[in-house]
């Protein structure tokens, strides 16, 4: 009789196990009320077979597959991005962990190459890789970075700095004056001060002109390269009142970058709090900020137009939160959506690609093929 009472026991526990798990999950809603213009690419420069002069990489750091559909169905079922007909999906384990963070997934799009979780522009054994602005540079092809997360930020800095750690700020913020980059914007003067209080004299002498208000960039085209760092006081996210910076950040990236003398540009963008948005289990975080991004997408897609020799790509260095969406209403932009995690998850990730030979982004690939594309696209 003693059988029947122990399988009985264990079932309870198991259900309890099941039921405490299935709590697990965090519940966010939404009602989206913003809007912005739909930007619909004209089409004629995508999948042409002509040599590429000019690359911008988008990045939305945990921007999912989810995180777009949850941003797109809110948004009257369209958004820019989701205009453009070419896709892929990314495989994005790093070479010590199946969950990716952002460093290990910027490195592998900066340099091609997977390393650690934590590293910034070095590989397993902490040697130093070079990035697409370093291998571009030789070649005459200057290269910006914008981003609404932190100069220091994992994501951007695998594009100008090399270290064993993302957590340290203040050296990678002096990899700045020797790395290739003539352009960079983003977070913040309090940081720089903290943790980089000399940039006021070295970031000038590596031929840097700082700036504080993103407005005063076009008056500075005729600067060697141009830093603009956000001054006190901004707020990190669009629900909190953080300005358009991004979008019209990239537009002068664009024109500053493409003014240059030189054979062409390469520009990463940066939609950084999307992965906040994730972390905080916030809908709202992930939406508007998604939004936000994708305006800045709408600049480059229309920059490629115009110039019918760029290539836009849109991708996320991996997802956040394990979002998946539960139920919701297009006509009234009401989402409900589940959070499986406050961290990451290794899930693969949309790319998307829009100008000539846009064809090399179909299907699936690593995350460390994008990078060997761009470089094979602009050597020619
Ligand atoms: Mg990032
Ligand atoms: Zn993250």
């Amino acid at each position: 009789m003693k059988t029947p009472k122990l399988f009985f026991s264990i079932c309870i526990a198991l259900l309890s196990f099941i039921s405490l798990n299935a709590q697990q999950g965090v519940i966010s809603t939404y009602r989206n009320e913003l809007r912005h213009e739909i930007y619909r690419p004209a089409g004629e420069v995508d999948g042409v077979q002509k040599p590429v002069k000019n690359i911008i990489l988008m990045i939305g750091d945990g921007m999912g597959i989810n995180q777009l559909a949850a941003t797109m169905f809110t948004h009257d079922n369209e958004l820019t991005v989701t205009q453009i007909p070419t896709l892929g999906m990314v495989r994005t384990q790093s070479s010590d962990r199946f969950t990716t963070d952002s460093a290990a997934s910027g490195t592998a799009y900066a340099t091609g190459k997977k390393t650690y979780n934590g590293a910034i522009g070095v590989d397993p054994d902490t040697n130093r890789i070079a990035n697409i602005p370093e291998i571009l540079a030789p070649l005459r092809i200057v290269s910006g970075v914008v981003t609404t997360d932190h100069i220091f930020g994992a994501t951007p800095a695998a594009f100008f700095a090399h270290q064993p750690q993302r957590s340290m700020a203040g050296e990678i913020l002096r990899d700045l004056p020797d790395g290739s980059l003539s352009f960079v914007a983003g977070g913040s003067v309090e940081t720089f001060e903290k943790v980089f209080p000399e940039y006021t004299e070295i970031l000038p002498q590596a031929g840097f002109t700082v700036l504080h208000d993103y407005h005063a960039v076009p008056q500075h085209h005729q600067s060697d390269r141009i830093a603009y760092v956000t001054p006190a006081g901004v707020p990190k996210l669009i629900k909190d009142g953080r300005p358009d910076f991004l979008p019209v950040t990239t537009r002068y990236a664009i024109d500053f970058l493409s003014n240059k003398p030189s054979e062409g540009f390469f520009l990463m963008v940066e939609g950084a709090c999307i992965d906040t948005g994730g972390h905080a289990n916030d809908l709202e975080t992930v939406i508007t900020e998604t939004l936000d991004f994708d305006q800045a997408i709408a600049e480059a897609l229309k920059f490629a137009d115009k110039d019918g020799e760029t290539l836009v790509i849109v991708t996320a260095d991996h997802e956040t939160g394990g979002m998946s969406i539960l139920r919701g209403d297009i006509s009234s932009s009401e989402l409900e959506v589940c959070f499986t995690t406050k961290g990451h998850s290794p899930v693969m990730v949309p790319v998307f690609a829009y100008g000539p030979c846009s064809d090399r982004f179909r299907g699936i690939m690593e995350n460390t093929e994008i990078m060997k594309k761009i470089i094979s696209l602009l050597k020619k």
